[in-house]
Order: C-alpha cells, then structure tokens, then sequence
C-alpha cells in the first residue's frame, strides 16, 4: 500500500464528517489515505465559530442520543453531549406548555402527575440556571400571548402520543422502511392522534428534526426520525458540533488530512487541485456535498434542499426555557424551534452570559433579525428589545431534500474504483453522513480485497 505525497491508496474529496469516518475505516484496514479539503478547516457543515468567548455554530444540528453511530464510529471514541431536556415546550394559539416526557405514555402521564403536584416555580425545565425562573414567568416584562399555566394539548392525549412514540421506538426500523410511502404531512392525519396533538406537538417537532417546514420528506424518513427521538432524546456535541469532525480528523495520523486544497478535477485514478497539482490514486471517494459532488461527476444526482438560516443573540438573562427546545406551534412566526443554548451546553457562553439560538427554516425574511426578535419575544414571552444579534448563518443548500419516494441507502459505488459518500447518499443528518461514509468504506475495501479489515470492526445496527 503506498502514500507519498502524490500518490495515494485512496484519495478522499472533502473532510466532513462522511469523508473523516471513511478515512478512519480505510486507515485502520493498511491503506494510505489522504484526505484534501478545500476550506481551511475541517468539518463542512460541522462548523463551530468562536466569537468573544461564545461558542456558535454555523448551523446547529440536533443530533439523537439514540444513534449507534455517535458511539460506533470508529474515531470518534465516546464524544461528550448535552442533552435537552425531555419533552419540548411548544408554543401554540399564544400559548406555552411543557409537553413533559411524551417518548412513551407512562413518561407523559408521569409529567402530568409531578407537574400538577410540584409547587409552580418547580414547574420548570430543569438547567444549570434554570432555577432563576419558572415557567411561565416573566422577567420584568408583562405576559404576552395569555395563556400562563393553560394548555395546548390535554394529559390524555400527551400521553396518546407517548404511546405513539414509544410503539415507533420498538418498531424495527426495516419494518418502518416498508410501510407505504407518501409525504409526511399527508400521513399526519392518518396516525390516530386529535388534530390538536398533531398541529401543537407532532407537526412542530417533526419541522425541526427533518428541517423541513412543509414536511415534504417521505412518510417513512419521518418515521424513522421519530423513532430515534424516541429511543433517546435530543442531544448537542459539547463546545459545538464541530468538535465530532475535529475528534475524527485529530484521530487520524498526521498529515491525512489536508486543508485549503480545492480539488477541481478527479476522475478513478487521479485529482487535480488548484494549489499542489495532480495526485495519483487506486481509488477515488468524493465525500462532498451534493452540488460539489455532481460538479466534479457531472451525471450524478442532485436533490432539491432545504434552505436553513441559524441565529445566535444574547440576552441579559436566560429567557424562561430552562433546557428545553422551544417548538412554534403554529408557525406564526420565522422561527421553527430555538433553545437557550447556554442552558443545554454551558460551554457555549462565557460564564454568566446567555446564548439563544434559533432556526429559521425556508427562505429567511428580508428583516430577519427585527422579525426572529419579535418572534421570539412570543416564544419565550419575555422582551427581546435588549437582546443582540451575535451571529446570522443562512445555507440555502443545507439539507437535501427526502421527498417521497426517497432511497435512504443509495449506492455509494459509482464504479470499482470510484466511490460517493454523503447525506445525500442517505439521510439528511449527520447519522446519515456517517453511515454513508461507513458504507463507501466497505466498498472500497471489498473491491480492493483487503483482507483482515472491515470484517474486524464493529458492525452498525442496519438501517436507520
Ligand atoms: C443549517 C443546518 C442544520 C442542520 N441540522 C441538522 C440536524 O438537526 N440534525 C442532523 O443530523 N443534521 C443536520 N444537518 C445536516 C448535517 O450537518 C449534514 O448532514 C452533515 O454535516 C453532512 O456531512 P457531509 O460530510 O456529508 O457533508 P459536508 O459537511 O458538506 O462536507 C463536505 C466537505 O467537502 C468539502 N468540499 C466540497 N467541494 C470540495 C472540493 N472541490 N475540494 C475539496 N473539498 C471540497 C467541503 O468544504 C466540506 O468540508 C444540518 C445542516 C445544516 C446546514
């Protein structure tokens, strides 16, 4: 196997998180990998910014803490997470509720009992700071919206959708995968829970895990996104999302990877790069994003996407949230779902200073800062006057789209020799780009016969 500096066993395009995990595979099986990026840091969409002591990420995926991979990749080692809170607070019709526990029926009806039996200011989602309010309460500025302490969905139907969840949560997920397809929104109606549920709850955080307002995604990638949920919950990478691509890249050996090296023409035994010339290969992977990918393999498909933008403020104290993701009910607003990330993840903000972060989802507003504010005011009802933008991201390629019907395992192997790996080759989701990169590594070693390898490495639970 060799590796110089223009010759590889396997050149990698493209250090994200699908290309890093592959690299792992392939190293650990003898070959001589190199891995070229063209942005001066690794990570891709895995992008964390670090501004007077904020920790921002350019785009903030919610990751599972059900996902096998978060804990099976190779390199990856355990990383840290923070986890939200369980259950979400919506807000809907002006009103704002603590779901409680809804990943089974026995948790939700469990959150009714100890919230009807807690005095009030216990009634809150639990956080490092969340003691210095309750929920509900605000802070110094009058109620907005109405409703404190009212419902938007009864304890009985929290506790239908427990139940809901939790059957999706013991479902294999190969059976979910051959239920009849369509859109999500067209199969919400059908999943016997009141419209209230549905519209106030299940619509909303289904939004936010698929990034995708009009849930045009495949009835069955819904599902499956459920069923994690359920499984585990909602969690973050402590110190920001980037801290999973600089685990893998800083796991490999020195000098695997190279950034600032933009490939501009590969083909199964060669790339091209704007800064170092051309490097030979045995095998090509292209581990780009999908526009990138068909750029430079004009043929291969390219999804629709949804657009996504990220905004970062701070406030003079932590609004009433506690760790809890804060869903839009009924979508009065720009914003899909927010959380108060210095709640979640402490290591975001500074000691004392508060970080909110907020998804903006399709097209942003041409005021977006005056109207996220605004709509947030009603999220959170507190006053967000004195609240300052800290940071704006908007990708308008973010996430592919999974309309139906959607192959959530697409060949990664175009032909022997050359190989694709991505989101786009999976789910849209750091899960899916880690699997996808697993996959392309199989590949790549069966068909260069290496022997003692992939065989050797922990197998992932299929499908998912
Ligand atoms: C706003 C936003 C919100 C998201 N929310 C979630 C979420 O809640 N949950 C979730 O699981 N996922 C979420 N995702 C999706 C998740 O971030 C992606 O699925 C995952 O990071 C994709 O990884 P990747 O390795 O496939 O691609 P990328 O991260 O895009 O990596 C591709 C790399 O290839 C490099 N490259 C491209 N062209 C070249 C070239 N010619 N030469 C060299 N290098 C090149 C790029 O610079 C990049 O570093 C979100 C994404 C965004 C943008």
């Amino acid at each position: 196997m060799r590796s110089t500096a223009h010759h590889a066993d396997v050149v990698i395009i493209g250090a994200g998180i699908a290309g890093l995990s592959a690299a792992h595979l392939l190293v650990r099986a003898g070959l001589g990998v190199r891995v070229l990026e063209a942005e001066p840091r690794v990570g891709g969409r895995l992008t964390t910014d670090e501004m007077d002591g904020f920790r921002l990420d350019r785009f903030g995926p919610l990751l599972c803490t059900s996902w096998p991979e978060l804990t099976g990749t190779p390199g990856l080692g355990t990383p840290e997470l923070r986890e939200f809170a369980p259950g979400v607070l919506v807000h809907s019709e002006g009103r704002r509720q603590l779901t409680g526990d809804i990943r089974s029926a026995r948790g939700a009806l469990k959150a009714v009992r100890t919230r009807s039996s807690a005095p009030r200011a216990l009634r809150t989602a639990r956080g490092p700071r969340a003691a210095q309010s309750a929920y509900g309460h605000e802070q110094g500025a009058p109620a907005r919206g109405g409703g404190r302490g009212a419902v938007v969905t009864g304890a009985i139907d929290r506790a239908r959708l427990g139940a809901a969840l939790h059957r999706l949560a013991v479902t294999p997920a190969a059976r979910l995968l051959a239920r009849p397809e369509r859109s999500a929104a067209d199969a919400l109606p059908g999943v016997g829970l009141p419209a209230r549920t549905v519209d106030g709850v299940l619509r909303p955080l289904l939004t936010a895990l698929l990034n995708d307002p009009a849930l045009t995604s495949s009835s069955r990638c819904a599902d499956l996104a459920l069923r994690d949920y359920a499984r585990g919950g909602l969690c973050v990478p402590a110190g920001g999302s980037s801290a999973l691509p600089e685990l893998l890249a800083a796991a490999l050996p020195p000098g695997t990877v190279r950034t600032g090296v933009h490939v501009t023409a590969a083909d199964i035994t060669s790339v091209r790069t704007k800064e170092h010339g051309e490097l030979g290969c045995r095998s090509l992977l292209l581990a780009t994003g999908a526009g990138a990918a068909a750029e430079l393999l004009p043929g291969l498909r390219v999804p629709s996407f949804h657009p996504v933008t990220v905004l970062h403020h701070t406030a003079p104290a932590p609004p009433p949230a506690g760790r809890s993701l804060v869903l839009d009910g009924d979508r009065s607003g720009p914003v899909a779902y927010t959380a108060v990330m210095s709640e979640v993840d402490p290591s975001r903000a500074p000691e004392g200073r508060t970080l909110i972060t907020s998804t903006v989802l399709g097209a942003p507003p041409p005021d977006l800062d005056r109207s996220v504010r605004a709509h947030l005011a009603a999220l959170y009802g507190v006053a967000t006057d004195g609240w300052e933008l800290l940071a704006a991201h908007h990708d308008p390629e973010a996430v592919p789209a999974m309309a139906a019907p959607h192959d959530p395992r697409r060949p990664v192997r175009v032909l022997a020799g050359l190989y694709v790996c991505g989101d786009h080759r999976d789910t849209s989701s750091v899960r899916g780009a880690l699997h996808s990169g697993r996959r392309a590594a199989e590949a790549i070693l069966t068909d260069l016969a290496v022997p003692g390898t992939h065989e050797g490495s922990p197998r992932l639970p299929e499908a998912a």
